[in-house]
């Protein structure tokens, strides 16, 4: 992929060297992906960075959760070079600063979680006073400070990488689990970088809700123009699940950042095998840099940083009542299906059919605003602002028409997550019908899956899902599709499923109930943040999940 030329709507960001590969500074976007093999495995490792690389893979990054794996990073990066293999590699680092020094010596770039490079994290409820806060920056200074030495020495790079749900303590208290209380969070970490002269910083702002990731990637992005510094950005929807909504929710908050110029590498995280990540990070990035060369401009965000819905008032379609505290419709246009509301003989989960017919009061100028285009994101947004200029309350049905795609495909895909789930992120958008040439079973499939990812209307379990790496305690594959086919029907409860206890539990998020790897074998149980049962044995696991559901009288059997 070339970059034929600068357009003017991508974010101008420092270039930041991570090996042979350039990041920001108008570079190509990278894709990276993650290993899930053992650290200590060299000959495993390397085959599925090779894999990857060989799938388009541009960087790698390689879990090291003791010094003994980060050791083993110089093992693996000797045999890659062997083998003629030149690929940058990132270790990761959780809770353990020696892994991060150890790690420095082999590898290009060294992730951080300010949430516990220097924190362990106990979720404790506490007032700091400002000397108390004080001293905490003086700790995290001096432990974060000899690997910046060392990173400067050997010319390695850092990536910043804050993780919703994830944070200290400290933020908690300050700021709460908010994008702002993530940005601080980083900008600590980028203070003793900088007293240090250090700026081979990469940052990076993971969530697994879609609309907190843009939402904190946008506000980082303003932060560091306000500190008068524009660092490259890794984007990713972090422990997104599986299969279409997985892809969904990666396309809709990597694909809208990229639309407004945000990003410089990215991961689409899955909980599958990673050579499956590359080809929808690598359809992402040719979207984006095709959208760039043509210069495609979008009008901003009416909500950048926090969720606010488009005020309209309830008005009624035929029996239907859209706008207003409504949840969002989901409809078909009545031209493009014979028979809408039946499709092979059964019935469509279609909520209204939209026609032309003016006594429905479509006309414009009537009861409803109608948003037709292909570029959905910038009329609606363009719309939107026109009518909270005009003080006019008229509800919004967004018509995606998505007609010249006629295969369903990733490319469907992401322009589906980022024109529709991308005005519905930002509170646009009472009901939504999208025009195709695919079945109407599909259609409507494909818009409720958006509507769930944006999170505004919820029509099944939503999954929280870790893409698993060499710390994976069971196969999270497998048993992620096992749960989500016991548990799919039960509509608005969010589970997580985790490989492991060490970044688990701080990352399922808002997760109502967790499956979180204990050891070789075993599982532990999760209401919320709290581990209710210790080493259920797997067999016994999926029962115990479920009984405790409905001990939170959140089950119901499935019709
Ligand atoms: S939660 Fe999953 S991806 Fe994260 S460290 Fe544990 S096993 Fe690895």
């Amino acid at each position: 992929m070339k970059v034929l030329s600068e357009p003017a709507i991508r974010r101008k960001s420092r270039p930041v060297r991570v090996g042979s590969v350039q990041v920001g500074g108008g570079a190509p976007l990278a894709v990276q992906s993650m290993t899930t093999t053992n650290t200590q495995d060299t000959a495993a490792t390397v085959g599925q960075t090779k894999a990857l690389m060989e799938a388009g893979c541009a960087i790698v990054r390689i879990t090291a959760q003791t010094t003994t794996e980060a050791k083993n990073l110089g093992a693996i990066k000797t045999e890659l070079r062997r083998q003629g293999l030149d690929i940058p590699l990132v270790a990761d680092i959780h809770f353990n600063p020696s892994s991060a020094m150890e790690a420095a010596e082999h590898v290009e770039k060294v992730r951080v979680n300010p949430g516990n490079f220097a924190d362990s994290k106990r979720f404790a409820q506490r007032e700091y006073t400002e000397a108390e806060y004080q001293e905490e920056l003086r700790r995290i200074a001096e432990a974060f400070t000899p690997l910046v030495e060392k990173c400067k020495r050997l010319g390695r790079a850092i990536r910043i990488g804050t993780n919703h749900g994830s944070l200290s303590d400290r933020i908690m208290n300050q700021y709460g689990d908010t994008p702002l209380g993530m940005v601080e969070s980083a900008m600590e970490y980028l203070r003793v970088a900088e007293s240090n002269g250090f700026q081979d910083v990469v940052f990076s702002m993971k969530a697994s809700n879609p609309v907190v990731m843009l939402q904190v990637n946008r506000l980082l992005s303003d932060t560091l123009a306000r500190h008068g510094t524009a660092y490259p950005l890794h984007l990713g929807v972090t422990e997104a699940g599986e299969g279409e909504d997985a892809r969904i929710k990666s396309a809709m908050g990597i694909g809208v950042l990229l639309a407004e110029g945000i990003g410089d590498t990215i991961r689409v995280s899955l909980t599958e095998d990673p050579t499956k990540e590359v080809p929808v990070a690598k359809a992402l990035a040719i979207w984006a840099h095709e959208r760039w060369n043509r210069g495609m401009e979008l009008p901003q965000p009416l909500h950048p940083f926090s969720f606010s819905r488009h005020p309209t008032r309830p008005t009624l379609y035929e029996t239907l009542v859209i706008g207003g505290e409504e949840v969002v419709k989901v409809g078909l246009f009545e031209g493009d299906y014979p028979h809408p509301r039946m499709a092979g003989g059964k019935e469509t989960p279609c909520e209204f059919v939209l026609g032309t017919v003016p006594e429905r009061g479509l006309s414009p100028n009537q009861k409803f605003q109608i948003v037709q285009a292909e570029e959905l994101l910038a009329a609606g947004r363009q719309q939107a602002r026109d009518l909270e200029a005009a003080n006019d309350k008229r509800p919004i049905i967004l018509v995606w028409d998505a007609r010249r795609f006629t295969q369903d495909n990733v490319q469907l895909l992401i322009e589906a997550a980022v024109q529709v789930g991308g005005l519905l992120v930002d509170g646009i958008g009472d009901a939504v019908v999208v025009r195709s040439t695919l079945p109407a079973q599909r259609v409507l499939q494909l818009t409720y899956n958006i509507l769930q990812a944006a999170r505004i209307r919820s029509v099944k379990a939503e999954y929280i899902a870790c893409p698993g790496c060499g710390r994976t305690l069971f196969d999270l594959e497998s048993t992620t599709q096992r749960i989500k086919a016991k548990t799919g029907h039960l509509k608005g409860v969010k589970i997580a499923v985790m490989g492991c206890i060490v970044n688990g539990p701080g990352e399922m998020a808002d997760a109502d109930f967790g499956y979180v790897g204990g050891s070789p074998g075993t599982v532990n149980l999760y209401v919320g943040k709290n581990m209710v049962e210790r080493g259920v044995p797997t067999a016994e696991s999926d029962e115990r999940l479920i009984a405790l559901i409905k001990t939170h009288d959140k089950w119901l059997d499935p019709s």
